[in-house]
């Protein structure tokens, strides 16, 4: 028997981050949304009692280290299941983008299994698993749109904003997450995004608005750090992006588009460029 799981990428409409916790995490306000660039998943069943992980991509762990492997380990010894599993990674989330791409991939094999060895998690369950793996991963088991709070696990789920055009450029640099965390001075920051406003703008449909709303007080940081992301960001405006972000903690940059006759445009000015550029729809 086989599973497929399609594992999509997620972008941060904004990003706040409030305070830094006891417990060394960062307290954070994010409205995340996912994207129509995704990896696939096939999962078969293996009548020997072990994990096995292969990708296309030679430049993933496919050991233990990987997200998805980690996945499967951790609801094989939550569910008590003695059969094993074969994972195919097709990756087409870039990696270490801030596309959250491995976090998706445990989410989706966390789904996957569920299916595959007829578990019936309700997805609440599935998303506290996914907790103990990474901020993002209960995001990305049910997808859509939410405001995430806490450390990012605490999901609230809200209406999709409206329908639009996602370019996205990652430079081919590596930004540790843990790195550009460890570098944010919240009394630095002059301006915070509003997560109500972003909200509100989504409630109200009004692409301007979610447009005009869009914030993530980690540029501050990585921007300093690689002008390169800077010179990304100036270029998809100067294309004619109607708004464009970091996302997550980087490197890669996104626009959001609403005109399908200026894509083109867009994409191609960026490819002169940047090697790694995408034209996808929001996920809605
Ligand atoms: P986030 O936005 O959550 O910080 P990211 O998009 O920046 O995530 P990932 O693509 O998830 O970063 O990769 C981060 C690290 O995780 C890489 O160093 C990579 O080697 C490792 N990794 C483990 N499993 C996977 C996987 N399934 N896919 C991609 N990377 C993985």
């Amino acid at each position: 028997m086989k599973i497929y799981e399609k594992a999509p990428a997620k972008i941060n409409l904004m990003l706040d981050v409030l305070h830094k916790r006891r417990d060394g995490f960062h307290e954070v306000e994010m409205i995340m949304t996912m994207v129509d660039l995704a990896d696939r998943l096939e999962m078969s069943e293996l009548p020997r009692d072990t994990i096995f992980i292969s990708s296309q991509a030679g430049y993933i762990p496919l050991d233990e280290k990987n997200l998805a492997f980690q996945a499967a380990r951790l609801i094989k010894e939550r569910y008590d299941v003695r059969t094993g599993v074969h994972i195919h990674l097709d990756k087409k989330i870039p990696v270490a983008a801030g596309l959250a791409g491995g976090s998706s991939d445990a989410a989706a094999t966390l789904r996957g299994l569920n299916r595959l060895w007829r578990l019936n998690i309700p997805d609440q369950e599935l998303q506290e698993l996914g907790a103990e793996l990474g901020s993002d991963v209960p995001f990305c088991i049910t997808g859509g749109t939410a405001l995430a709070t806490g450390r990012g696990e605490k999901l609230t789920p809200m209406p999709n904003p409206p329908q639009c055009w996602v370019i996205l450029a990652k430079p081919p640099i590596n930004v540790s997450t843990a790195d550009v965390y460890g570098r944010f001075r919240s009394d630095k920051i002059v301006r915070h995004p509003s997560a109500a406003k972003m909200e509100q703008a989504i409630r109200n449909q009004s692409f301007t608005e979610v447009c005009g709303q869009m914030g993530n007080v980690l540029e501050d940081v990585t921007l300093k750090l690689y002008p390169e992301v800077q010179h990304l960001k100036d270029a998809m405006i100067r294309l004619g992006a109607d708004g464009v972000l970091m996302s997550g903690s980087g490197p890669t940059v996104f626009g959001l588009v609403s005109k399908e006759s200026k894509v083109a445009r867009i994409y191609n000015g960026l490819r002169g460029f940047c090697k790694e550029v995408y034209a996808v729809r929001m996920l809605t």
